[in-house]
């Protein structure tokens, strides 16, 4: 790194860098990433797998669950304490793995929105990752953009940071290239240098890399870097809070149950075994993992169509939006501009029609090259489509744009933003310095003195104003984006933001962005989904409904407003307009933080596209924030809780589809779970209550716990999405998962599963009681001992089976069409590997003495196959007929 280099001038830390303008060659590159280290942080900690492993048994059902192993060994039950420890390893394995995955998705994601920035290597400019800039590079920073690194700026436009984050200031500070002589000056006052980890709100530069990684100011303050770690989500919390609830009252009932075996004089350890077997069965240990490995796999789908969420809550956000407010240049439309028309000297021309023999023709194209950044070539297009399409239009008169900035040397420059709406440059052009000034049509005639009609500048009058302003609405009535072109002579060398005044108005320039063919499909399949879509833009409110309309987005019922105006309403009233508004134009990052709270007073859930610097605010304010990944600013991106890779407005809808889809999916997955323990501890209580013989032995409950829980809630979890659910009105936001529907369900599917067990355990029994009776033995030993085997198996086969079969019911809240029924291998390998499991249990004689079965007639095997059915056809039978109603 270099030290103090706000002391030394630019030049001095280039050339003590060994380098100039055109930045690093590729092998600079590694000597001084290997000379002043790489542009990483302390990376963050992984958690080992083995400490991952062994945290699943810091569980106080697996404590207890250990005890009970042990006391078995102790008691010489070996088979107990076996199948115990394999229940509790394979447990454990499940559990790694899940966690392993979900990170591994989430790793994934994160890679994917890592920071990226802008440097010049070998004379190009290039968009690397962060983490890979070093010392010498030299950065090119504009409003918007994070800074990776330290750097002693080079040059500088109008330039201010928010340092806030380094020193606590809130205020941006203005930024130059001057170099300072003072020495020990604190970072907030090298007014030459960038820091790490601040961002500019304004203007542009270049800067060259002094320091990376750890020896970067923000890299002394270790503390800052310990970066918050993601909280959970809304649905992970209840869903926490309600587990924890949900296990007082099964840990109270398995303490009832304890106490009535105890009663009715079973052994101790029997009885702790068996209340112990029957809270890990029926607590739903799994319900947060469940909704953290839905959500992963979900993210890495939506991830794959374009949409990168940053904030996992933003998923459950997504599911209950019901507005949608995008910008429009870029999102609606395709951010590819071509010049349409052109406006000069009184004369509308097609966009080949200028007479470059006329002195006012060749200036206006001239300053459409001057007042200009972008740059195409063969290889490359580089910049702001806007200004693209203006290189552009210069070659239909084979101009080359290099060789015009070149022949007329940019003294100074006031770069564009979006609330001036204006750019201005100053030029050298042929001795004469030049002020070319570019912008929003609305703003240049506020700021224009004079008018060139052709025959040189005169003052401008009230008529001509009108006639530019009608020929401004004219062209913005088809949807053309028009840009006002002035310029004046220059005395100075430093344009400052007052000198955009006063200008001679020289023409006008309509350009076309066509809106995006697939928009107009998206805000349509919105319309049916109950989600609103509002255009808010910060271009002219006639071209900006011009283009609403073709989509759909502005129709008869609804209104365009502008900026300005929603200024005149209070907070009451921009709720009561809201609704009846589609079109938001020339709107500035503070009226849309109002519209989106306006909308969320009104119980909505708000998506909100933003790339701008001052974006932020209102990205955050939104229930779903959405960043642009390519036209975007690296602080929107930060800001934003999903990120769109190709910035079109169609994946926003695909996102919300995908968000629905997997809220569902969660659902069904909780509801999955839930009822099947509650058909458990159905039985169980219900057989206690009756005085019958305990209907599962423990390894039972520890089986079905392994075998029935984990694997098809997470093939339901892996549903796809249903073409249905976006047919539904949104979910409202503050309605919780486990609402009355949802409890009734998972009763009403709990007890028919917990009836079937029964009753299958009432044939097991009876045919129990018929042996033992042809045995000689009493009836009543029968059923109150040890030989009521026939019906624990059956009983627990029952449970276990209609619980695998109920897995293809929990996949969709409808009937189960046969289509459906087929639409998901995962499904289909839970249930059958689960199957398996249980027939192995079942008919393999060592496995049968372990898991307490015995063997059973064909008869039985009958009994149990349809008893375990009969709850998946009753709840489609009530499904078809409340489909019907
Ligand atoms: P959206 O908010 O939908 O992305 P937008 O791109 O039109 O819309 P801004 O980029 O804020 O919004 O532009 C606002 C206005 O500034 C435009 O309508 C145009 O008149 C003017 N403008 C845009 N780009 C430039 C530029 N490069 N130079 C000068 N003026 C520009």
């Amino acid at each position: 790194m270099i030290d103090e280099a706000y002391r030394k001038t630019a030049e001095e830390v280039l050339s003590l860098l060994e380098t100039d303008g055109s930045g690093l060659s590729e092998k600079q590159v590694e000597t001084n990433r290997s000379r002043y280290g790489s542009n990483a942080f302390g990376e963050e900690k992984r958690v080992s797998p083995v400490l991952i492993f062994l945290s699943q048994f810091n569980d106080f059902l697996i404590w207890i669950l250990l005890v009970a192993a042990i006391l078995s060994a102790v008691l010489g039950k070996l088979e107990s304490t076996l199948v115990i420890a394999v229940v509790v390893l394979l447990n454990a394995v499940l559990g790694t793995v899940q966690h392993l995955k979900a990170e591994q998705s989430l790793t994934a994601l994160k890679a994917m929105s890592s920071p990226q920035a802008r440097v010049i290597r070998g004379g190009d400019v290039i968009t690397i990752d962060s983490q890979n800039i070093v010392v010498g590079d030299i950065m090119a920073v504009e409003a918007g953009d994070f800074i990776a690194a330290d750097g002693r700026l080079i040059s500088a436009y109008s330039l201010k940071a928010d340092e806030s984050a380094l020193t606590g200031e809130s205020l941006s500070a203005e930024k130059d290239n001057e170099h300072l002589e003072k020495s020990n000056l604190s970072p907030g006052d090298q007014s030459n240098m960038v820091f790490s980890g601040t961002h500019i709100t304004y203007g542009r530069g270049l800067a060259v890399v002094t320091a990376v990684g750890e020896s970067t100011e923000l890299g002394k303050i270790a503390s800052l870097l310990s970066q918050a770690k993601e909280k959970q989500t809304p649905l992970q919390r209840s869903l926490d809070a309600f587990g924890k609830k949900l296990a007082i009252i099964i840990l109270a009932i398995a303490a009832v149950i304890f106490a009535m075996n105890i009663y009715r004089s079973s052994p101790v350890l029997d009885a702790i075994m068996f209340s112990v077997s029957l809270a890990v069965a029926a607590i739903p240990e799994a319900l947060s993992s469940i909704v953290t490995i839905v959500l992963a796999i979900g993210t890495r789908r939506m991830a794959q169509e374009n949409a990168i969420i940053r904030r996992l809550h933003a998923v459950e956000g997504l599911g209950s939006v019901s507005v949608i407010c995008s910008d429009k240049t870029g999102t609606l439309t395709q951010n590819k501009m071509s010049v349409r028309q052109a406006y000069v000297g009184g004369r509308l021309l097609a966009e080949n029609g200028l007479d470059l023999e006329q002195k006012l023709d060749k200036h206006l194209l001239n300053i459409a090259m001057l007042c200009n950044d972008s740059i195409t070539t063969d290889v490359q297009v580089i910049g702001d489509p806007t200004e693209v399409a203006l290189v552009d239009w210069g070659e239909v008169y084979k101009l080359d744009e290099l060789i015009i900035r070149d022949k007329y040397q940019r003294i100074s420059e006031l770069p564009f933003d979006s609330e001036r709406k204006l750019m201005s440059t100053l030029n050298d052009i042929d001795g004469q310095k030049i002020m070319a000034a570019k912008g929003a049509v609305d703003v240049m005639i506020k700021r224009v003195k004079y008018i060139d009609d052709g025959q040189g500048a005169r003052p401008i009058k009230p008529d001509d104003i009108t006639r530019i302003e009608k020929m401004n609405a004219q062209l913005s009535s088809q949807g053309l984006r028009v840009l006002a072109f002035a310029s004046r002579e220059y005395e100075g060398t430093e344009l400052s933001l007052k000198d955009e005044n006063e200008l001679t108005f020289i023409g006008l320039v309509a350009m076309m962005d066509p809106p995006r063919p697939e928009s107009r499909d998206a805000v349509t399949a919105c319309h049916r989904a109950g989600i609103r879509t509002i255009m808010i833009t910060g271009d002219h409110i006639v071209t900006a409904s011009a283009i609403a309309r073709d989509i759909g987005i502005l129709t008869d019922e609804y209104q365009a407003l502008k900026g300005s105006e929603i200024e005149t309403l209070s907070d009451k009233e921009l709720e009561e307009i809201v609704p009846r508004t589609a079109v938001y134009a020339r709107v500035s990052p503070e009226h849309k933080i109002r519209i989106v709270k306006a909308w969320q007073q009104l119980g909505h859930a708000v998506a909100m596209t933003g790339d701008g610097v001052n974006d932020a605010p209102a990205l955050k304010q939104s229930d779903v924030g959405v960043a642009m990944g390519i036209t975007g600013t690296e602080v929107s991106k930060d800001a934003a809780s999903m990120v769109l890779t190709d910035d079109n407005f169609a994946t926003i809808v695909r996102a919300v589809s995908n968000g629905r889809s997997i809220y569902r999916n969660i659902s069904n997955a909780v509801q999955f779970l839930l009822s099947g323990n509650t058909a458990g501890i159905l039985a169980v209580l219900f057989a206690s209550l009756a005085g019958l013989p305990a209907p599962f032995a423990p390894v039972h409950l520890l089986f079905i716990n392994l075998v029935t829980d984990s694997l098809p809630a997470i093939a339901i979890g892996l549903e796809k999405p249903e073409e249905a659910v976006m047919s539904e009105p949104p979910r409202n936001i503050n309605e919780p998962l486990l609402n009355k529907k949802f409890a009734q369900t998972v009763l009403f599917q709990g007890l028919i599963i917990g009836i079937a067990t029964m009753i299958a355990f009432y044939i097991g029994l009876n045919a129990d009681l018929m042996e033992a009776a042809v045995m000689g033995a009493s009836a009543n030993g029968a059923a109150n001992g040890s030989s009521s085997m026939t019906a624990a198996t059956m009983a627990f086969a029952v449970l276990c089976l209609a619980r695998l079969i109920h897995g293809f019911n929990s996949r969709t809240q409808g009937p189960l069409s046969l289509r459906k029924l087929f639409s998901n291998k995962f499904s289909w390998i839970a249930f059958l590997s689960g199957s398996l499991l249980l027939a192995a249990v079942m008919l393999i004689r060592p496995l049968q003495n372990v898991f307490e079965t015995v063997s059973l007639t064909m008869e039985q095997y009958l009994q149990i196959a349809g008893l375990a059915l009969l709850p998946t056809i009753i709840i489609q039978i009530v499904r078809r007929l409340m489909a019907r109603r």
